[in-house]
């Protein structure tokens, strides 16, 4: 090792682990580990159970030829295999993790609590209504929170993902669409600043996707806009803040015009954490908009979920809406199932979810609304912003800020590639990063920017802990400005050192082959 101006780093960059110096593998406290199939065996189990009494098979010709040979370990190595492999993750609980776009905020344990009460945590979806009211008082309340916050007409809670809110409002503006005998408008038009998600949404619901370009300092192009609206166009999907951490602020009149036009407004409202409480999607004249209650609103994510998005409807869209909702009635909560002609739903398009919703997810952002207040909310907001304003121009001499004098950002911080070293790019900085300890910020997203780097450091980062951030990123934006070598090949103190990406995403190999007999066939 040596130390340098640049900090901490290996003379030589070590991949994998193949020159580690110990006998296991291991590094200190960082374990290796093999795979489950390469340590555990068909044979062995961490439980006994007598064979089951031989009974006629009632599978018919669907049932299993032979054992699929799955590996098994001891319970204890089964614990140490999961723990040690949960070890090489990063977590929001180890530290900062900056991932633009993702709302990365610590999950308060309260949130936990709560939803482990056995009245949320073991209701089934199924059960009879009069047996669950409870937990229907829940729903319908936080879904009174986010109408209220949003200053929205209504919400469905059933979506169970951002992407999945996408989805869900714009069938509903389908729905609305063809409901006025307007369903030969095809087209959907989505800004360059929009969430990847949005001109994927639209395209499998069906729609032609335009682009329309973003302005010089990363706002949609409202002549563009304007200009492109007309009898084919059912609708635009904003998002706001959009992904170059930027307010919309013609958000009103580009509403105005879509409407005049007689299209429909979608706002993808995934970073509502910068303006929750202080902008209401419904005085822009908004739609529908998903919340993702899995980054406003705290319930944890990443790994593969589960989310939740719920959707706020505005009155001219509410009647399409999905089922199932909870209603409040004199004598309790009821859910509504099937269509009624009742004047609120009597032309939804249907369901999202076969029945209601993450009940746990809905139990944690409650507690997370009602621990904060309506006061507190807001202050999320505020700091979100300060938070991402005070990474901004503590980075903005060293790396490049494409759209730093557009004025302050929202809720992340956009830099881009372009001052680095010739031959350096976003991902090296992103490599050196998790050398330093972070998951690194989100990379070449949004694509408006050339190796764009987005950081989103959230509301729950004390000073302190920004200052460390600051100061890592700084130091590896200046070896990769420099040209350190050494960075082209980060990260060194991983578990693994840097992998062909390319080659991953290309031939992914996503199947383990047991290598005995893979040789046996050739
Ligand atoms: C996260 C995000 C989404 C997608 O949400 P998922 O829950 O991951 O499906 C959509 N748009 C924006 C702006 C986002 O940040």
């Amino acid at each position: 090792m040596t130390i340098n101006a640049s900090g901490w780093r290996p003379e030589t960059p070590v991949v994998g682990n193949s020159t580690a110096p110990t006998f296991t593998g291991n590094k200190g406290l960082m374990l290796e580990e093999a795979l489950i199939f390469e340590i555990g065996s068909a044979e062995t189990t961490g439980v006994e159970v007598a064979p089951p009494v031989e009974a006629p098979s009632r599978l018919g010709t669907l049932g299993r030829a032979k054992p699929i040979g799955l590996p098994g370990l001891a319970e204890p190595e089964a614990v140490r295999h999961y723990t040690r492999l949960s070890r090489q993750n990063y977590a929001i609980d180890l530290g900062l993790f900056p991932l633009g776009s993702c709302t990365m905020k610590h999950n308060p344990r309260l949130n936990e609590k709560m939803a482990r009460l056995p009245g949320f945590a073991d209701v089934h979806p199924l059960a009879p209504v009069d047996t669950v009211q409870g937990a229907l008082e829940v729903i319908h309340q936080l879904a009174h929170w986010l109408v209220t916050l949003t200053g929205m007409h209504s919400v469905a809670m059933s979506p169970k993902a951002g992407a999945h809110g996408e989805l869900c409002g714009i069938l509903a503006i389908r729905a609305a669409l063809e409901a006025r005998g307007e369903g030969h408008r095809k087209t959907i038009l989505v800004p360059e600043s929009a969430h990847g998600t949005n001109p994927a949404t639209a395209a499998f619901a069906g729609y032609a996707v335009e682009d329309i370009p973003a302005t010089a300092e990363g706002r949609v192009d409202l002549a563009a806009l304007t200009a492109r609206l007309g009898p084919d166009v059912a609708g635009v999907m904003i998002t706001n803040p959009n992904t170059c951490g930027l307010f919309e602020r013609d958000m009103r009149a580009i509403s105005d015009a879509v409407h005049a036009a007689g299209g429909l407004v979608y706002c993808d409202g995934a970073n509502f954490n910068a303006i929750v409480g202080r902008v209401r999607p419904g005085d822009l004249g908004i739609d529908a908009m998903h919340i993702n209650l899995h980054k406003t609103f705290s319930t944890p994510h990443g790994g593969g979920g589960p989310g939740s998005g719920p959707v706020v409807f505005s009155e001219a869209l509410s009647p399409y809406a999905p089922l199932p909702f909870v209603e409040q009635t004199s004598d309790g909560f009821r859910l509504v199932e099937e269509e009624t002609a009742d004047e609120h739903h009597d032309h939804s398009f249907g369901r999202m979810v076969a029945f209601q919703g993450q009940m746990g997810m809905f139990t944690r952002a409650l507690t997370y609304i009602l621990s904060h207040g309506a006061d507190g909310l807001r202050q999320v907001a505020e700091d979100a912003v300060l938070n991402a304003n005070y990474v901004l121009r503590s980075l903005d001499s060293t790396l490049d800020a494409p759209f730093g004098a557009s004025g302050p950002c929202m809720h992340e911080a956009l830099f881009s590639d372009s001052n680095l070293a010739e031959g350096f790019s976003t991902i090296d900085v992103a490599k050196g990063l998790i050398d330093e300890g972070y998951h690194p910020m989100t990379m070449y997203f949004p694509l408006v920017v050339h190796g764009a780097m987005l950081v989103e450091p959230t509301e729950t980062e004390s000073k302190a802990a920004l200052d460390q951030f600051i100061g890592a990123l700084r130091s590896v934006a200046e070896r990769a400005k420099a040209g350190d070598v050494a960075l082209k090949s980060a990260p060194h103190f991983a578990p693994r050192s840097r992998l062909d990406e390319t080659l991953a995403a290309r031939k992914p190999v996503l199947v383990w082959k047991d290598p005995e007999l893979a040789v046996a066939a050739e």
